[in-house]
């Protein structure tokens, strides 16, 4: 066999040459035992073996559209044929057509678009733009947050289990309390200043000086680090203080965005509208590298006349964009989104009935589906399953769970003591059915540690 040639390779070949060759992301290469898969259709795929997974994660939250969706393969394909690349210098039509598309699905006024390879490099250059419109230079972002794994973005991330050896690889990040109110940071005053927003924030600003501040950016819903929703009314006082002062406000849809938790937009349930909004992930489904910074038709006028400090060869790649293209078309077209919401509120009836027999349930958070259940030891003390910032053994209680459920054929991920459950929206309420039945079993393993 030619030395390029993979066509024909034993799941032994492929998962030897993968230990071998490949370095996997966050992992300690020695431990990697990565499980070579042979295809995939809709909510599942399947390893070599013949053993088929339910995927509750959309793998990395990012195949709205499950896996192998026939009509965006097709469309992909014939994209490829078309034309596979041609420089951001040049006008293309798929890339147009996407633009155009963002700029008529996106709230507000958010009208132009910065296309990425994902969801770190629209951050990157969200960044970017901001200091260079504004002239100044600090960031406010939040502890309980994942913005990405280049420097500037992981800077931006506030888990410190992701830093490395660089936490302050990017100057003038400074850090705002989360609005969790399950474990308010404030410890329950009513009205809670970090969970209301405006108290918070106004304080920070007192010492950092607003006319300093570039941007706040926050994910509108916090999704790697817990699955967390805003209280109503967060986000608007985050808006009325940024616009106080002169400082963009940036929402990192990377996650929440297209579909997820049954709007386009996750910024949509409440209102509020900033000034760049970060995507990728389920903005084409996941099946070609794209990403995007959407921005205000206020910042798109001031670029008339400055010049964008940024580039990347695959800005705009023809094929990511005529994915995207395609992706929104089939959302729109399928009643995608209609279906998260649908079984949405599926999932949320059962997940409220299994909370009644498993007493390791302490929250249930999400719409749509994105949906967050975190596990604690104990109700009434919270005290969860897992600490903060757990990993390795001590992490141990939350994989018994998820381990246990990919031993029955159900794929789920766990980030500290919460389970996270985003499955394709185009889930079906028999497959909704199937991964509630599989929890409801492997739910006793966490429940076995509780109080
Ligand atoms: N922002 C959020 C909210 C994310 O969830 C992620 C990835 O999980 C990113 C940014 C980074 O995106 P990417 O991995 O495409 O660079």
């Amino acid at each position: 066999m030619h030395a390029t040639d993979s066509a024909g390779w034993s799941k032994e070949r492929i998962q030897q040459a993968d230990r071998d060759y490949v370095i996997h992301s966050w992992s300690t290469q020695g431990a990697v035992n990565a499980l070579p898969i042979a295809g995939g259709s809709g909510s599942w795929f399947w390893d070599y073996d013949g053993n088929r997974y339910l995927d509750f994660q959309s793998q990395l939250v990012n195949l709205n559209l499950g896996h192998q969706h026939p009509a965006l393969v097709a469309e992909i394909q014939r994209a490829a044929a078309r034309q596979c690349y041609i420089g951001p210098g040049f006008a293309d039509e798929a890339r147009a057509h996407l633009a155009e598309t963002l700029a008529r699905l996106a709230p507000g006024e958010l009208t132009m678009s910065f296309f990425t390879t994902g969801g770190a490099a629209a951050n990157e250059n969200a960044i970017r733009l901001a200091r260079h419109a504004t002239g100044r230079h600090k960031i406010i972002a939040r502890y309980r947050s994942y913005h990405g794994a280049t420097a500037g973005a992981l800077s931006l991330t506030g888990d410190p289990r992701r830093w490395g050896g660089e936490s302050a690889a990017m100057p003038g990040v400074v850090r705002m309390l989360d609005p969790y109110t399950y474990r308010c940071p404030a410890g329950h005053p009513d009205p809670c200043p970090v969970c209301t927003g405006r108290p918070h924030l106004e304080e920070l600003l007192r010492y950092e000086n607003p006319e300093t501040v570039a941007a706040v950016i926050v994910e509108t819903v916090t999704g790697t680090n817990g699955i967390i929703y805003p209280p109503d009314g967060y986000l608007h006082a985050l808006r009325e203080v940024c616009d106080e002062h002169g400082i963009l406000l940036i929402f990192d849809e990377v996650m929440a965005g297209f579909g997820r938790t049954g709007e386009w937009f996750a910024c949509q349930h409440w209102d509020v509208v900033p000034d760049i909004l970060t995507t990728a992930k389920g903005l084409n489904s996941g099946y070609v590298p794209l990403g995007a910074m959407i921005v205000s038709r206020d910042l798109g006028t001031w670029l008339r006349d400055h010049r964008f400090p940024g580039g990347l060869t695959y800005a705009g790649h023809p094929l990511a964009c005529a994915s995207g293209v395609a992706a929104l078309r089939i959302m729109a077209e399928e009643g995608v989104i209609d279906n998260a919401r649908e079984q949405g509120r599926l999932m949320d009836k059962r997940l409220r009935e299994l909370a009644e027999r498993h007493p390791s349930i302490g929250d249930i958070r999400g719409r749509g589906l994105f949906y967050g259940l975190e596990l604690v030891r104990d109700r009434t003390t919270r005290d969860p399953l897992v600490g903060f910032h757990a990993s390795g053994a001590d992490a141990a209680p939350m994989s018994e769970v998820t381990t246990a459920a990919m031993r029955r054929g159900l794929y789920l991920s766990a980030n500290n003591n919460v389970l996270r459950l985003t499955p394709p929206l185009v889930v079906t309420a028999e497959e909704i059915e199937t991964a509630m039945a599989i929890l409801d079993e492997v739910l006793t393993l966490a429940d076995a540690h509780t109080a």
